[in-house]
């Protein structure tokens, strides 16, 4: 491939210097990091007695496949609440872009989360923009070695730490941390947290914008939920270039009055909301699919019109009816129907959650034989009976029958037993039913003609450990066939 084909295949990145900026949206982003950020680090620190799993409140137990959230435990059988989850995540997703355009990309999340730590340590160690710019600019001399080095620490440190915590999910975390350090560590604990590393390293301090520029696949197809009363943010071009276009203040157009005047607008080209934008795009030049909608540039703009003493939404969040001197309508049908849709999916998934049984029974019949004749003339069929007990703590179950009249149930003295906390277990049943001493011949010839099948239900039921009712199992009882 020659070298020009590659130029036009690969763009070299141009660097971003973002400054920074103060203002309620940006206080808004910090809130939201550090929340995010004390859940994610602080959360599997936080204990939870358990019997028999490590006390974590937070803990995802893949060798005992169970997912502890708190109190909750959640089963591979309750792998359905996941998918409600990912259901509700994608309305979600749907309703809020509707509604708010990409609130997700510029608040929540984790491209956004993490780059913006790293650019706050790269502006605490190397200094504001220019100054930054002129570091990379300077020759590597020592402080240039120091500074980018020690942005490059402490991004590998914030790497690393995010990492291990991730791992820490997984495995009681102060036991991780001690084996990790030490050593001793499982080798998928090591490999997870290099991988981790190395990607929030690479993704969060160099390539950044890029992640969302080219690699995202939601910045792409975004605007496909986007409407004409989607929340956008704009500059409102009309207010800031006037029919002279943009002007900066000089003689003569120095106070609104002279530049309404001169008919120039409010913009005064100072470039503050350009220099903010963590993805280095002007928002003077239209929506762009580059903006994530962190609105920096509102911040930036805002304080320049304040200084100025000039009324502050030059650059706003509005949406594209608005700026055609229409109506934003933010209740439409659509957005009713997506918020009704995800009102009811997270009622039916907590409903799901708060009712579901302690415990689970199965029972399955042994079809090899169906049933066996004894030797009193009895029929005997056997059952595997399935207990699952999804609590922490103990629990006594009670298995008894009913339903088929006269049978009896024997478990080899299992009929009543104690499962320990998420004990599951697996138990031979066997139900006889005795020779019918009222069955006349006729009767018995037309039932073992037509290999007739009765039905027997087994009762389980919580004796001590949970407050529950019980659950009933109908299985089929055979009969023989006429022999
Ligand atoms: S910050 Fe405001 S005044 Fe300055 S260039 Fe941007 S839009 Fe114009
Ligand atoms: S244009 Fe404004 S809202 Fe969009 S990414 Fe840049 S600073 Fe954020």
């Amino acid at each position: 491939m020659s070298e020009e084909t590659n130029q036009q295949l690969y763009q070299k990145r141009i660097p971003i210097y973002p400054r920074s900026v103060k203002g309620r949206f940006r206080t808004l982003k910090t809130g939201v990091l550090v929340l995010a950020y004390l859940v994610f680090f602080l959360l599997p620190w936080v204990r939870w007695e358990r019997l028999n799993a490590p006390d974590q409140a937070v803990l995802y137990d893949l060798p005992g496949r169970h997912f502890y959230i708190f109190s909750l435990t959640i089963q591979v059988q309750d792998i359905f609440w996941l998918a409600g989850v990912l259901i509700i995540f994608a309305i979600l997703l749907f309703f809020v872009t509707g509604l708010a355009g990409r609130i997700w990309c510029g608040y929540f999340c984790f491209q956004t989360l993490w780059t913006d730590l790293f650019m706050m340590i790269e502006h605490w160690v190397q200094g504001e923009r220019p100054a930054r710019m002129r570091l990379d600019k300077a020759p590597w001399d020592r402080e240039k070695l120091i500074k980018k080095g020690g942005t490059y620490a402490l991004w590998l440190l914030v790497a690393f730490w995010s990492g291990l915590t991730f791992t820490m999910y997984w495995v009681d975390a102060p036991t991780l941390v001690i084996e990790f350090l030490t050593g001793r560590a499982p080798y998928a604990a090591y490999f997870t947290t290099l991988f981790l590393t190395l990607t929030t390293f690479v993704m969060a301090g160099l390539a950044r914008e890029q992640v969302c520029t080219y690699m995202c696949p939601y910045a792409r197809f975004q605007s496909a939920m986007f409407d004409h009363d989607t929340l956008i943010i704009s500059y409102d071009s009309a207010r800031g270039e006037g029919s002279k276009g943009r002007a900066k203040l000089g003689k003569g157009i120095k106070t609104r009055e002279e530049r309404q005047a001169q008919n120039v607008g409010d913009c005064i080209d100072c470039g503050y909301c350009v220099q903010v934008c963590p993805v280095g795009i002007d928002i003077r030049n239209g929506l762009q699919y580059q903006c994530i909608s962190c609105a920096l540039c509102i911040d930036a703009c805002d304080a320049i019109m304040d200084n100025m003493k000039w009324p502050r939404g030059l650059i706003a969040y509005t949406s594209e009816n608005a700026l055609n001197g229409r109506k934003t309508t933010l209740l439409k049908p659509k957005t009713i129907g997506y918020g009704v849709i995800l009102t009811a999916a997270t009622g039916i998934l907590i409903w799901s959650v708060l009712t579901s049984a302690p415990y689970t029974a199965m029972v399955e019949q042994i079809r090899q034989p169906l049933y066996t004749r004894l030797s009193d003339g009895g029929i005997r069929n056997s059952y595997e009976v399935k207990l699952n007990n999804k609590l922490t703590v103990p629990m006594t179950v009670a298995v008894r029958i009913e339903g088929l009249p006269g049978a009896t149930l024997d478990m080899d003295g299992m009929e009543r037993l104690e499962l320990a906390p998420q004990q599951r277990i697996k138990l031979l049943a066997r139900v006889q039913l005795p020779p019918r001493q009222d069955d006349d011949h006729e009767g018995r010839e037309r039932r073992e003609h037509d290999g007739e099948r009765e039905k027997v239900n087994f009762i389980i039921e919580v004796l001590e450990g949970a407050k529950t009712a019980p659950i009933q199992r109908q299985v089929p009882f055979y009969l023989p066939e006429g022999d």
